[in-house]
């Protein structure tokens, strides 16, 4: 698969992930604990047999300069071991309220640091999951490993609890970029790391990369993606760096003279899907995504059975999701909900025995329609018109005509086929998903032609090529 580089100039604009819609700048503080507990306990509302569960564990010993997560650095085991307290009380309330019978298919523990926990916390915090919820037998249950942060006790309390996928921060390995952000990490750790975690039975590891970051050069990160390569990782997160130091602090330590600028950034990410590829064997997922042939992503998505949620592409159908733990994002039949991100004000909920929602989004019909809309346009890369009719008893190029006008020079540029009963995403258009899927978005300002702009709101994103 190549990018086309003129394309991607035309279409390179902030957009969002879709990990949710509406996504979270929709939010507001109209919805909250009360909402979340009616959802959660009321018989009537419709809710999935499997369910799945995020854990937030957002300590690390240092931090580093890109980080966009929601973060607590400190060197202290205190902290952690009152967080824990009260993340075990969160999930107790949580647990309480849930219909009986409802099995875990999914969780995952993110970060954060998650594997900034003890060997011994490790297995308390999930003796105590295990304890609350009950596991299909097939779940696939998952953390985010900084390979700067695991020693062998920790991975063998790793597989003692159960988890069968890791996700590890990588990066970059190039010394210079490591500096500028400040995490060094070396080739020969990070492949200790997957070591220790495969003769720990966790054979299923992915590897995040960033391009975009200061100093990298196309052939400084072509020799990185090749390195990466040799240590056979299951799937590949290759994001977008967003440098948005007004809104993270921590990035006004990267100068911004150090950063590639755009056309390199389009290069680099020309190179990364060719490489991946083709020399890489890997399957282009879509937006930054990459996994093996054989890994279950793959598989899903050649099923037609790919889904998305807050943790990006999945395999799990569209479980509800409830997420505990400061500023996590949970997703139930009709809401978004999200959870204090001050720590204080989360104690102050979760001792008091409330659900710790600050704020959330209660779906109209409409946002149930767009959501389906998107979800199929960046997990299944078409729209079938007859199915989206009958589910939503609309006649879709009616409801959406101004959507179907705007999309025009998508078809123009052959990113996108009109089949009559189905619009179709090519090749090349999946790697403009997110632009395609933008066209649907009620939230987001258009401009004449019914396209979505960037505005003053729409910095915090990153670019969508
Ligand atoms: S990138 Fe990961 S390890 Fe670094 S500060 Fe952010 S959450 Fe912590």
């Amino acid at each position: 698969m190549k990018l086309n580089l003129e394309l991607a100039r035309k279409y390179s604009r902030p957009g969002p992930r879709y990990t949710s819609y509406p996504t979270a700048p929709q939010f507001g503080e109209a919805v909250g604990a009360e909402d979340y507990l009616n959802e959660l306990s009321n018989p009537q509302v419709p809710v999935t047999p499997e369910i799945s569960l995020y854990f937030h564990l957002p300590f690390c010993r240092s931090l580093c300069y890109f980080c966009a997560c929601n973060v607590i650095i400190t060197h202290r085991r205190e902290p952690i071991a009152d967080y824990l307290q009260l993340l075990k009380k969160e999930i107790d309330l949580v647990a309480r309220h849930m219909a009986d019978g409802r099995k875990v298919g999914q969780l995952h523990w993110g970060g954060g640091t998650p594997t900034y926990l003890t060997a011994d916390e490790i297995k308390d915090l999930m003796g105590h999951i295990r304890s609350r919820f009950a596991f299909s037998a097939d779940a696939e249950v998952s953390v985010e490993i900084d390979p700067r942060e695991l020693s062998a006790d920790q991975a063998e309390a790793l597989a003692e609890a159960g988890f069968n996928r890791a996700s590890c921060g990588l990066q970059d390995f190039n010394g210079e970029v490591q500096k500028a952000v400040n995490r060094l990490q070396s080739y020969e750790q990070t492949e200790g790391v997957l070591e220790l975690l495969r003769d720990n039975g966790i054979e299923h590891v992915n590897l995040d990369l960033i391009y975009g970051l200061p100093h990298q050069t196309v052939e400084s990160f072509a020799r990185t993606l090749e390195q990466v390569l040799t240590l056979h990782p299951s799937r590949l997160a290759v994001y977008n760096y967003a440098y948005v130091p007004w809104l993270k602090k921590n990035q006004t330590m990267i100068d911004e003279a150090w950063l590639p600028g755009p056309e390199v950034k389009l290069e680099m990410f020309a190179h990364i899907i060719t490489a991946l590829t083709t020399t890489g064997n890997m399957t282009f997922i879509g937006m930054d995504h990459f996994a093996r042939h054989d890994d279950e992503l793959a598989t899903a998505l050649e099923r037609g059975a790919l889904h998305r949620n807050f943790q990006g592409y999945s395999t799990r159908a569209g479980l509800d999701l409830y997420a505990l733990g400061i500023t996590s994002i949970g997703q139930t039949r009709n809401y978004y909900v999200q959870n204090h991100k001050q720590i204080s004000r989360y104690r102050q909920s979760v001792e008091a025995g409330q659900l710790p929602t600050e704020r959330g989004i209660r779906l109209t019909d409409e946002d149930h329609l767009r959501r389906r809309v998107i979800q199929d346009i960046m997990c299944r890369f078409e729209l079938n018109l007859p199915d989206l009719e009958q589910a939503f008893n609309i006649d879709f190029r009616d409801h959406f005509a101004p959507e179907l006008k705007a999309l025009a020079p998508f078809e123009a540029d052959d990113l996108l086929v009109d089949e009559g009963d189905r619009l179709l995403v090519t090749e090349q258009g999946r790697l403009f998903i997110r632009n395609i899927a933008m066209t649907f978005d009620a939230y987001l300002p258009k401009n004449g032609g019914g396209q979505a702009v960037a505005t003053s709101d729409t910095p915090q994103y990153s670019k969508t090529v």
